[in-house]
């Protein structure tokens, strides 16, 4: 039976070592670390996503401003405020609410962000810098995963790891951190044609598609490590993984929870990255 890897317990403890590097900075540099939230339009997850980062910025001693836009906000006025936001000393990080109302393009927008305010790990310089290898701001569910895989001792060195999902939010990024920990690493997607036979062979299984119960139960390997980033509602209002949970615990080593698992880890690396570019901006 697998144990829980429990994600709102490890997200406290990344948000409690943020908040006491937060005061060192202010103590420091007379500011608390500045994170700045773009909401355009009113789209209700959305909303409750920007709370959210709003009250945990708070928390973690983050001086968190949420700037609220009508929907029909023009590209040319939303590029304005990222560009003073940008050049805002006091701002350290800018995060931009995805998904962005249809007649705005998400990528010109995140093009236009500072690199090093790029606090998401979005912009194609810090995606440039992860696939060379280097120092950056990374995506934060991404390393939200990497996090619970040091929590519970799994060092993927070695090890077959198969990431489901391709996305530059998650997927691709997610591969180049397992490799960057030398595993060896296979990428499933749409047009993969033998998905159970490459689940059964993996030690690591990161589900990131969006789908329910895609990964079923008896195709992970004995004693594997399963990350479920997927988050899925059910017609009941309930909310599921990629994973069948009740199948997957009983041969996985480690699994994580949907919901309670990675999602609660998102928000605390948001608040590490922010603290992390404050650091980087005054070096
Ligand atoms: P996305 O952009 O829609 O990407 C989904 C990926 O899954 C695509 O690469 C797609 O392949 C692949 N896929 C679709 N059907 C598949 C199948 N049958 N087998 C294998 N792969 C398949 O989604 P995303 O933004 O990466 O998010 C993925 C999931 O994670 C969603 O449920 C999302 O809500 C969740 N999520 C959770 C968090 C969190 O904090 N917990 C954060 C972000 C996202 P193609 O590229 O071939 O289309």
């Amino acid at each position: 039976m697998a144990e829980l890897i429990d994600g709102k317990a490890l997200a406290k403890e990344v948000r409690a070592e943020v908040k006491a590097r937060a005061e060192a900075f202010r103590a420091t540099h007379n500011r608390a670390p500045g994170l700045d939230v773009v909401l355009v339009g009113e789209d209700p997850a959305s909303q409750v996503y920007v709370r959210n980062k709003e009250r945990a910025a708070a928390k973690a001693g983050i001086e968190g401003r949420v700037h609220r836009l009508p929907a029909e906000t023009t590209e040319a006025d939303l590029l304005t405020l990222i560009f003073e936001l940008n050049g805002d000393d006091h701002i350290d990080g800018i995060l931009v609410q995805l998904p962005l109302p249809d007649h705005l393009h998400d990528q010109t927008i995140i093009d236009a962000i500072d690199p090093a305010k790029d606090v998401d790990g979005l912009h194609p310089f810090n995606a440039g810098l992860l696939v060379v290898g280097r120092k950056g701001l990374r995506p934060c569910t991404p390393s939200g995963c990497m996090r619970m895989l040091e929590h519970v001792a799994c060092d993927p060195k070695g090890k077959r790891a198969l990431v489901l999902g391709r996305s530059t939010l998650v997927g691709k990024p997610i591969a180049l951190m397992l490799l960057e920990k030398h595993a060896t690493v296979t990428i499933a997607h749409s047009r993969t044609i033998d998905l159970a036979d490459r689940v059964r062979e993996s030690d690591i299984v990161i589900a990131a598609v969006g789908r329910a119960n895609l990964v079923k139960g008896d195709w992970i390997k004995e004693g594997a490590v399963v990350i479920d980033v997927g988050i899925n509602r059910l017609d009941d209002g309930s909310l599921t993984g990629d994973v069948d949970f009740a199948g997957a615990k009983e041969r996985a080593s480690h699994i994580t929870p949907v919901p309670g698992g990675v999602g609660p880890m998102t928000i605390a690396m948001l608040l590490s990255n922010t603290v992390d570019a404050a650091q980087a901006r005054i070096l």
